[in-house]
């Protein structure tokens, strides 16, 4: 079952840029910056609310965030989604007919499994489950 948004990703080129508007204009404080080699970004954590913006930074021209933003330039990229169950959301979706990007979960940022669905699946919005561990 799904328990909440998560949060929500955003591409940018640098998180030393990028932060200035969250931290200034928003007044939200950045809780944590880490390195996600699976997904070759850099990523930086604001809390609101409950709700958390992530922001993305590439650290490799391989990473799908360094293609994403060389095809739509920065923005959002990605809606998380919190479920209590990972993997049964994962079957559910399969069963439904989605193309889904992980077949199984992976680790994402915060040690946390995460998995994406296919934006071709999603409407255009990619999608990302996540469970605490
Ligand atoms: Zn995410």
């Amino acid at each position: 079952m799904l328990k909440k948004i998560d949060h929500l990703g955003i591409a940018v080129k640098s998180i030393d840029e990028a932060r200035t508007y969250y931290e200034q204009v928003l007044g939200v404080a950045c809780e944590k910056t880490e390195v996600v080699e699976s997904q070759k970004v850099k990523t930086a954590f604001f809390s609101v609310g409950e709700t958390h913006i992530e922001l993305l930074e590439p650290t490799s021209p391989e990473s799908p965030i360094a293609k994403f933003l060389e095809n739509k330039g920065p923005g959002i990229h990605h809606i998380a989604y919190e479920t209590d169950d990972i993997d049964a959301q994962l079957e559910k979706a399969r069963k439904e007919g989605c193309r889904l990007i992980h077949e199984t979960p992976i680790e994402g940022a915060g040690g946390k499994k995460v998995a994406f669905l296919h934006p071709k699946s999603s409407g255009g919005v990619l999608t990302e489950f996540c469970s605490k561990k």
